[in-house]
């Protein structure tokens, strides 16, 4: 059985035709399909839509949050919903178009146990959109190491790296990092990602600066090396203004001194700041791992298999 793993959240125009988008790409294939749709909170009719869809011979399974919880918790409660080998996770928003799922089966068939598919070009976004998301990657590839620009949530997974996903116990997870971090023998194939057809994004851009911050922080600890090495780089400015003002002291030409005082003050004092911060945010992480919540509360679930 193949399992389709789903998140919506307010998706509910799209849903239809979503279905009949996979029905005629699956063809005969479809006869082994799951779907498991995550209704991540919606507050249009999504669930509606889910349980009136028309799944001819597929299997579907719902299962509906009782709050908004975010794409990485809908990826996740989808992932261990999903009974299926492989499970392929793609947008329920028709920008991963279902027309590529037969070739990625077959990289599939082939060996490849993870297969992604790579955006050959960023669809047409505002330009701020642009900026942030190539500066959040840049920024991401530095601290990590992983490359993730061309990267999408939409991949096959092999059951082994399901399950290895789903046996991680982190609570602050980044779906697509992860699955790279394996370094499971993987595949990818380009894709053209479509716009929105219909619905909005659900990204605001306190959103993504609350994602983008959040991969960043749960997978490296960049952020505080990078304080280290301010920390450092900024005795070593101090020795050099000390040995200058030493020098002008027993010169003779020694100034009152105050700017000396107040530029370090101001300096010291506001990289304290922001180095606690920085320590502050590992903390926040910490203790939400410590707190073993949930990812994810469900509200109720559902499933159907025609005929
Ligand atoms: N999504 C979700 N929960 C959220 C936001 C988004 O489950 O809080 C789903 C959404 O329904 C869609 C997918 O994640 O299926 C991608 O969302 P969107 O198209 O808004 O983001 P983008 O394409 O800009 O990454
Ligand atoms: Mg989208």
């Amino acid at each position: 059985m193949i399992s389709l793993v789903i998140p919506l959240h307010n998706e509910s125009r799209f849903f239809d035709t979503l279905i009949k988008d996979i029905k005629e790409a699956l063809g005969e294939q479809q006869d082994e399909l799951e779907i498991v749709v995550v209704d991540d909170g919606s507050k249009d009719d999504t669930w509606e839509a889910v349980q009136q869809a028309d799944i001819g011979a597929i299997r579907l399974k719902g299962v509906r949050f009782s709050r908004n919880f975010g794409k990485e918790a809908a990826i996740y409660a989808g992932l261990s919903e999903a009974n299926g080998n492989p499970v392929i996770v793609m947008d329920g928003d028709g920008q991963h178009p279902p027309s590529l799922l037969p070739e990625m089966l077959r990289k599939w068939q082939s060996g490849a146990l993870v297969v992604e598919a790579v955006k050959s070009r960023r669809p047409l976004e505002p330009l701020w959109k642009k900026i942030c998301t190539a500066f959040f990657y840049f920024i991401f590839r530095y601290a990590t190491g992983l490359d993730l620009r061309a990267s999408t949530d939409f991949k096959l997974l092999d059951r082994r790296v399901v399950d290895a996903y789903l046996e991680l116990p982190e609570r602050n997870r980044f779906f697509r990092g992860l699955t790279k971090w394996f370094n499971f023998p993987s595949a990818a194939i380009l894709f053209e990602p479509a716009q929105r057809t219909t619905g909005e994004t659900s990204w605001s851009l306190r959103h993504l600066v609350s994602f983008a911050w959040n991969s960043i922080v749960s997978f490296s600890v960049w952020p505080l090396r990078m304080l280290m090495a301010g920390g450092l780089a900024g005795i070593g400015a101090s020795l050099l203004l000390l040995l200058q003002t030493l020098y002008c002291k027993f010169s003779g030409r020694a100034e009152p001194g105050f700017s000396t005082v107040i530029i370090l003050q101001l300096l010291l004092g506001s990289a304290i700041l922001f180095g606690l911060g920085v320590v502050g945010e590992y903390i926040s992480k910490i203790y939400e791992e410590v707190k073993m919540r949930p990812l994810y509360v469900v509200l109720e679930r559902f499933e159907k298999q025609a005929r």
